[in-house]
């Protein structure tokens, strides 16, 4: 399980995350909706701090960090605990996919080799990626660049995926194959936390939404009742505006 408890963040005098609560359960796919600005992508940085949030506790599984707080130790941590995917999907452009994918078996999980070398296979078979081991992300399409970046999260076996837009950096023909596999990950009872534009996806992956707009959490709920029947106005006019 994953909880966040008056999670808030500043840059300078922008507070950009205002006390954010939030509670994830094993297996769901929460989806976080809002407009450009709203905080969505320094949610998810602060989670497995990218970003050191203000105040605020974050619980993943047995792991509970007080940001005021935290020491090294926490911080490493929830680093362990959670694994990201990034829009520009941040792959090592010298390392091969099966390189890229080990990387964080081999150098922080200190897993052997061989292990972490089966293991990565494995994972990159299942995102449709089992002919290009050894191939470099400059001969990859971005959408395989981004299969990559899935399945190096996926390898680390962590208790929560964070997916930072994953497509919003693709051209449109290949953001379905990235989709594909997103969903076939989140039908194995993968945690996941998904910050998306994709409305069609964010309606049919997830367990529960989040809208967000201002640093708040404006409204929260099924994607039967987001997407079906708002409360508030400014759901409604996202809503309105995007689809
Ligand atoms: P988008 O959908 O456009 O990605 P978002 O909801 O993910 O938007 P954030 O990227 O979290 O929004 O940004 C929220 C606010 O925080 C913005 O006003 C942004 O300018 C500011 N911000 C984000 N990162 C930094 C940073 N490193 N330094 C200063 N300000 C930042």
């Amino acid at each position: 399980m994953i909880k966040l408890t008056g999670i808030t963040k500043s840059f300078g005098r922008n507070q950009v995350l205002k006390g954010i609560d939030l509670q994830v359960n094993k297996g769901e796919v929460v989806v976080i909706l809002g407009p450009s600005g709203s905080g969505k992508t320094t949610l998810l940085r602060c989670i497995n701090y990218l970003e050191k949030p203000g105040e605020g506790q974050i619980v993943i599984g047995d792991s509970i960090v007080d940001c005021n707080r935290a020491s090294k130790q926490d911080i490493l941590q929830l680093r362990r605990k959670s694994a990201m995917v990034f829009q520009q999907y941040n792959l090592f452009k010298h390392k091969t996919a099966l390189e890229n994918v080990m990387e964080g078996l081999v150098i922080v999980q200190k897993r052997p080799k061989d292990e972490s070398r089966e293991r990565s296979v494995r994972v990159l078979e299942k995102v449709g990626l089992g002919s290009k081991l050894d191939a470099y992300p400059s001969e990859l399409s971005g959408g395989q660049q981004q299969r990559v970046g899935i399945a190096r999260a996926l390898a680390l076996e962590p208790e929560v995926i964070l997916f930072d837009e994953p497509t919003s950096a693709l051209d449109p023909e290949l953001v379905g194959e990235v989709l594909e596999v997103i969903r076939k990950i989140a039908r194995e009872g993968i945690t996941m936390i998904v910050v998306t534009h994709e409305m069609s996806f964010a309606r049919d992956v997830s367990n529960h939404v989040v809208f967000m707009d201002g640093g708040v959490i404006v409204e929260e709920g099924t994607p039967q009742e987001i997407f079906g029947s708002p409360k508030e106005e400014r759901t409604k006019q996202f809503l309105k505006r995007i689809t």
